[in-house]
């Protein structure tokens, strides 16, 4: 029987961890904070921003807010944040993305400081990555690793296969599987033959962002499935790039959306925060 990766009970241990290791830092004299800054009311950054903020008062982080109007101006937009970097009160900066058009996404996450980029989006962090260095780890890649670990599920020495290869996603996804000693495969729109490839998985990812992309013949018998797509149906219910009720069968253990990495990447940007405030 194919085991369930349950994400929500996993996220709430790790919220509850640094919820203690916050504690042990204001009794230390430390004390974080992290700015959250949205640009304009895009209605899915509203709730993302909001449970951001929520799961910050549950871990006893002091979080502050800076709604901006979606015609800001990018130079507004860097000025804040280069203040918030000089701040020496506020120990973690967030952008929530995605931005609007006229906002160059790339120079507002070279202008947080590496030291305060509590996404892990910087260059300086991808770069650590890429080395094997520590830095601050992109919260959406680095719970899926969480997630194998906490469950049970051996990776080094296991073929990867990651399908997507955004910088958020898919290619960090990658390279934390590699430092875990997997044998990684990337695969992409160009890619051919992409079912062969993925057949050939004991661990998959799918991270296409096209929902039930992942049928059960993309999927080896005895494969460990996580989805990190989420998507609403036609009937307004949340789904993943899995075609879940078909492959789960077929798995050894599988994440469902919603439930599965979701909560993860919440649970993981409360981790980089207390991280972040010792740097
Ligand atoms: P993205 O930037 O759109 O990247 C999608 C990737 O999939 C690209 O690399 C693309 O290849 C590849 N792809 C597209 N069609 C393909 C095909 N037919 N065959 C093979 N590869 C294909 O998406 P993302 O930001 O990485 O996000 C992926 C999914 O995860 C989305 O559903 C998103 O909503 C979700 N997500 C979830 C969380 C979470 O907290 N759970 C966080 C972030 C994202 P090319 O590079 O060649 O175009």
């Amino acid at each position: 029987m194919s085991q369930l990766i349950d994400g929500k009970k996993i996220a709430a241990q790790i919220k509850d961890e640094v919820k203690c290791d916050v504690e042990k830092l204001r009794g230390q004299g430390i004390r974080i904070c992290l700015a959250v800054i949205q640009v304009g009311k895009d209605p899915a950054s509203t709730v993302y921003v909001r449970n951001k903020k929520r799961a910050c008062e549950y871990v006893g982080i002091e979080s502050l807010s800076y709604e901006l109007d979606e015609t800001v101006a990018e130079e507004e937009l860097l000025a804040l944040i280069e203040e918030l970097n000089r701040n020496s009160k506020v120990t973690g900066i967030l952008v929530q993305l995605p931005l609007p058009g006229h906002i160059d996404e790339k120079k507002v996450i070279r202008t947080i400081s590496p030291d305060k980029d509590v996404d892990g989006f910087h260059p300086e962090s991808t770069g650590k990555l890429c080395i094997g260095e520590k830095g601050l780890l992109p919260c959406t890649p680095a719970g899926i690793i969480e997630l194998l670990k906490r469950s049970g599920i051996q990776v080094g020495g296991k073929e990867c296969v990651v399908v997507g290869r955004s910088n958020i996603v898919g290619k960090p996804a990658a390279l934390l599987l590699l430092r875990e000693n997997a044998t990684v495969t990337v695969a992409h729109s160009r890619t051919k033959d992409l079912k062969e490839i993925t057949r050939r998985a004991d661990i998959l990812v799918a991270a296409v962002g096209k929902p039930l992309f992942i049928t059960a013949d993309y999927v080896k018998e005895g494969a460990v499935v996580i989805d990190v797509g989420i998507h609403r149906d036609e009937e307004n219910h949340l789904c993943g790039d899995v075609d879940f009720e078909n492959v789960k069968g077929k798995t050894s253990a599988i994440t469902p959306v919603p439930g599965g990495v979701g909560p993860m990447t919440i649970a993981m940007l409360m981790r980089n925060c207390v991280a972040a405030s010792q740097k």
